[in-house]
Formats: C-alpha cells, sequence, structure tokens
C-alpha cells in the first residue's frame, strides 16, 4: 500500500491510451497543451495529501497504512461529513473546479459493494468478491477513477431494446469462457484522459429483454477497443489576469466508446443481472449527489462573496435591493450547506455497517442548488454591472498610453482604482459567464442527473405517511 506523489500520478498517465481531441490522436495527454491543464488540475488530489497543511484531511491512516481518505467505505456520519469536507477543500483549492478524479470513482466503488453483495444472494454469483479485489487494487494503488454510466441514449423515451440503432446503450456483445466483450458509448464521461481506472455502470433500470445492457465492470483506461474523443469545449487560450479561474483550472470530459472491447471475468461485476440494473444505477447516485452537493459548496460561497465584494468595489453595499439580494444569495447558500450536513447525519448503515447520506435530504440539496442556480447568476451579475462582459484587457492596463486612463476612469468607491476593480469584474465574469460559467450552469442542471430526476427521487424518497396522518387527524377523518 502506498501513496502515489504528484509526478507518479502524471507519469502513470503515459499508457498509450486513444485519446482524439480535434479530430487528432493525442500521443501523450501529459504534454497535450489543452489535456495538461486537466493533468496539472487533477495532480491537486495528490499535492494535497503531501501538504501539512490538509494532509490529515486528505489521507486515512489505519493499522500503520496510509491511503487516500477517498477511499474509506463510509462507516458513519463522521465519515460522511469529513468526505464532504474533502471534497469541498479541493474544490475551493481547485478555484470551484472540483478534482473529481477519485470522488466518483469512490461513489461508484462504495455503490458497488452494496449492490454485488444482493446480486450475489439472489443469482449465488461472486461479484462481491471481485469487487472487493477491484477495491484494494485501486485503494493500495492510490489509482484515479472515471465512471461512465450516462448512455448516449437515442430516443429518450425509449428503452434499450426499442431503440433504432441497438448501441445506443452499451452491452454485452459476446460471453467468452474468459470474459464478456461489450459495445457502446457514453457521453461526458469527466476526467477520463487522466484517469487510471474507468467503471461503468448501468444508466437506468432495465426490463427483462434489456438483460444484455445490464453490464457493470472497470477496465483500465487503455484497454484495446477504448476510445475516447475528448470535448474542446472550454479549450480556448486565457490570460490568468482575465480568467484568474480557468486559465489553469479545467476538467475535461469525453465520448467514450466501447469498440468491442474485451472485459474479462474477474472485472465483471453485473453481466445480465437486469433486476439489479435499478438498484446499481440508483445506489451510485444516491453517493454521487452528496458528492455533488459538497463540491457546489465552495461555488455558492464564491457567488455570495462575489455580490458582497462588487457591492462594496461598486459603492452599493447599503442600497435597499442589494441587501435584499445578499440576504437571498446568503440564504441560497446557506440552505445548502444545512442540507448537506444534514444528509450525513440523518444517513444510515446497510446491514453490513455501509454508510450512506439520506436520499430524501441529498435530492432536496441538490434540487435546491441547481433549482435556483440560475437566479443566484442574475443576482450577481445584477450587483456587478455589465462590465462583466465589456471590460479591457491586461495589455491595455501595461500599455503607458491606456494604462493610466483606465485606473482612473474605471474605479469605484473611494480608494478602487480601475485595475482592482476589473481585476475583480474579470473573476466574477470567468464565474458566471463566458466558456467557464457556462460550463458551471450547465453542470449545475445536468451534471449528477437532470432536475428531474432530483424531483423523482424527492417523491420516491418521501415518506408521506406521517404528513397524511396528520392531515386526516386534524380533518377528523378515520
Ligand atoms: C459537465 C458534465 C459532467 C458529467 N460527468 C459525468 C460523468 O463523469 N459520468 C457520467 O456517467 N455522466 C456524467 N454527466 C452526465 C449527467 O449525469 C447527465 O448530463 C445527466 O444525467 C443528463 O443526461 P443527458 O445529458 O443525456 O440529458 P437528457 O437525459 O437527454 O436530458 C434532457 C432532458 O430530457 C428529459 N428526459 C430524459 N429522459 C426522459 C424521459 N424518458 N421522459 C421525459 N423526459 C426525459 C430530462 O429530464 C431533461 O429535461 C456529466 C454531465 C455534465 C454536464
Amino acid at each position: 500500500m502506498g501513496l502515489r506523489t504528484p509526478q507518479q500520478y502524471i507519469d502513470s498517465l503515459k499508457d498509450d491510451r486513444t485519446v482524439f481531441f480535434r479530430g487528432e490522436r493525442v500521443d501523450d495527454v501529459t504534454t497535450h497543451p489543452i489535456i495538461k491543464k486537466a493533468v496539472h488540475h487533477a495532480a491537486l488530489d495528490y499535492e494535497m495529501a503531501e501538504d501539512p497543511a490538509t494532509r490529515d484531511l486528505s489521507v486515512v491512516t489505519e493499522d500503520g497504512d496510509s491511503y487516500s481518505r477517498y477511499f474509506k467505505i463510509p462507516a458513519s456520519t463522521e465519515d460522511l461529513l469529513l468526505r464532504s469536507k474533502l471534497i469541498e477543500t479541493a474544490t475551493a483549492l481547485g478555484k470551484t473546479l472540483v478534482v473529481l478524479v477519485k470522488e466518483i470513482g469512490s461513489d461508484a466503488m462504495f455503490a458497488l459493494h452494496r449492490v454485488s453483495r444482493q446480486i450475489d444472494q439472489k443469482y449465488e454469483t461472486d461479484y462481491l468478491q471481485r469487487v472487493e479485489a477491484f477495491y484494494r487494487h485501486v485503494r493500495d494503488n492510490d489509482l484515479t477513477l472515471s465512471v461512465a454510466q450516462t448512455d448516449v441514449k437515442g430516443d429518450r423515451s425509449l428503452g434499450p431494446t426499442a431503440q433504432n440503432d441497438p448501441d445506443y446503450y452499451t452491452r454485452i456483445v459476446e460471453r467468452r469462457p474468459d470474459g464478456i466483450v461489450v459495445r457502446g458509448a457514453k457521453i461526458h464521461t469527466s476526467c477520463t484522459t487522466n484517469t487510471n481506472e474507468l467503471i461503468v455502470l448501468p444508466t437506468r433500470a432495465m426490463a427483462e429483454g434489456d438483460k444484455d445492457y445490464a453490464v457493470a465492470f472497470a477496465i483500465p483506461v487503455n484497454t484495446p477497443g477504448v476510445k475516447l474523443i475528448a470535448s474542446p469545449y472550454g479549450a480556448s487560450p486565457k490570460e490568468e489576469y482575465d480568467a484568474p479561474l480557468s486559465a489553469e483550472r479545467k476538467m475535461m470530459e469525453t465520448i467514450t466508446i466501447f469498440d468491442d472491447v474485451f472485459v474479462p471475468w474477474d472485472r465483471v461485476f453485473m453481466a445480465g443481472e437486469h433486476d439489479f440494473a435499478g438498484a446499481m444505477a440508483l445506489g451510485f447516485v444516491e453517493y454521487h449527489r452528496f458528492t455533488a452537493v459538497s463540491y457546489k459548496l465552495p461555488l455558492v460561497d464564491a457567488l455570495v462573496g462575489s455580490a458582497l465584494l462588487m457591492a462594496d468595489l461598486n459603492g452599493i453595499s447599503r442600497a435597499a435591493h442589494v441587501r435584499d439580494k445578499l440576504v437571498w444569495l446568503v440564504s441560497y447558500a446557506e440552505t445548502l450547506r444545512a442540507l448537506t450536513e444534514m444528509a450525513a447525519i440523518r444517513g444510515q448503515a446497510d446491514q453490513h455497517g455501509i454508510f450512506a447520506p439520506d436520499a430524501l435530504t441529498t435530492n432536496m440539496a441538490k434540487w435546491h442548488f441547481a433549482h435556483h442556480y440560475h437566479e443566484a447568476l442574475q443576482h450577481v451579475q445584477d450587483i456587478a454591472g455589465g462590465m462583466l462582459v465589456t471590460g479591457p484587457g491586461v495589455e491595455d492596463f501595461a500599455n503607458p498610453e491606456t494604462g493610466d486612463l483606465l485606473r482612473k476612469y474605471l474605479g469605484g468607491r473611494a480608494g478602487v482604482d480601475g485595475e482592482v476593480r476589473t481585476r475583480a469584474m474579470n473573476m466574477v465574469s470567468d464565474l458566471t459567464t463566458g466558456e467557464f460559467g457556462g460550463y458551471h450552469a450547465v453542470l449545475a442542471i445536468h451534471a449528477e442527473g437532470s432536475l428531474e430526476a432530483e424531483k423523482l427521487m424527492i417523491a420516491r424518497a418521501y415518506d408521506s405517511r406521517r404528513a397524511l396522518a396528520y392531515a386526516k387527524q386534524i380533518a377528523g377523518i378515520d
């Protein structure tokens, strides 16, 4: 067992994986001009484990062995709260961008532990043993992971077998004595360009006719037949002054194609047990939405801080409408924080001691965040002003002919010169507009499931008996 250094993590990515960027095959992701930004961002995870300021939070030591806290299987509320704190701290250091190279994979491994045991009980399979071996491999070698759950899905109103194309959901196309061969494509897979292992999970509940689509497994990212088409979204070059958050911070997403990929049996965790596909999909989501609300906390703090900062620099802190908006933003952010903590407090262990956050509270937290996100942006942009998208460039301050003019004319309240105000404006612009702001906005609505998926879970998880009984009681109905 051993923790890796940031450099060991980076070196591990030079493995001839098949990545395409804007139509060209990428030789080495660690030196590619765009993808290396994502590598650098992800290395933060390993830097935190070495930094004395964050080591205790990042690393767990048990019986003399140390491993990344992300891989600690939760057994209590305290474990979930520490996990949440770690995710929040890493995201804050990542300038509002989640790191995600261990968070999402550990979410999937926790769910795999819980559900594989249930499959084994019904079908006398040995999936749990395989999951445990894979988990030890990842934890003991301090690996990074992606999770490919979201299929391309074709016609959203149809199940896998009813689609025009049989490959719109990932499926088993061959069963061999030594393993299975899978075909299909997953989409929006985060960090695949720069992780070591890829966990594949079903994206929805399956009917009996969908058996071949009920498949879960894990493979190294460089497995033959895995083709990663990296998204160029957010790839335009940026200066630190103009885009202080996104100039150095980036995540990559890929369309992840399984072009008849062989998976050995010891890495297969579900192969045809269609009646557990829904439990597997939701089991992962239960943990992953808790990860989501944890990593949204620095983002909502940044929105509150941006509104406070711009109100001050613009000299409008005391205006009634601004105070109203600030109170709204504080309530928005702190409701999310309170619900996130409450999801851990209300969590429960299964009969084997694996602890999970409370599904109702987690989904309420995620829905609250996503449903109100654009309103939060509206308030921040309103307070900041139009210079969010019309300000000068860093070169204009450097030019002796224009620099002093800009410092004079773009100033705010007394004592605030134009260069300081523009720097603050650029941070808020990066956060709420353009490529990075747009990425955050779509991430808010869609990542970890759309708004409707969260509402569905709230309706499912809420036990209506107490409220209904009370309404009947006060109405005098038996
Ligand atoms: C930046 C980013 C990173 C992501 N990272 C990952 C990742 O690492 N791994 C991963 O697996 N996924 C990832 N996701 C995927 C994310 O979970 C999905 O975007 C989300 O589940 C929505 O799926 P979709 O994009 O296909 O949209 P759709 O499912 O097509 O949703 C579009 C609309 O259609 C509606 N809809 C869909 N199906 C139906 C239906 N049957 N009936 C009625 N309405 C329907 C939805 O409610 C929504 O309103 C990521 C997404 C983003 C944006």
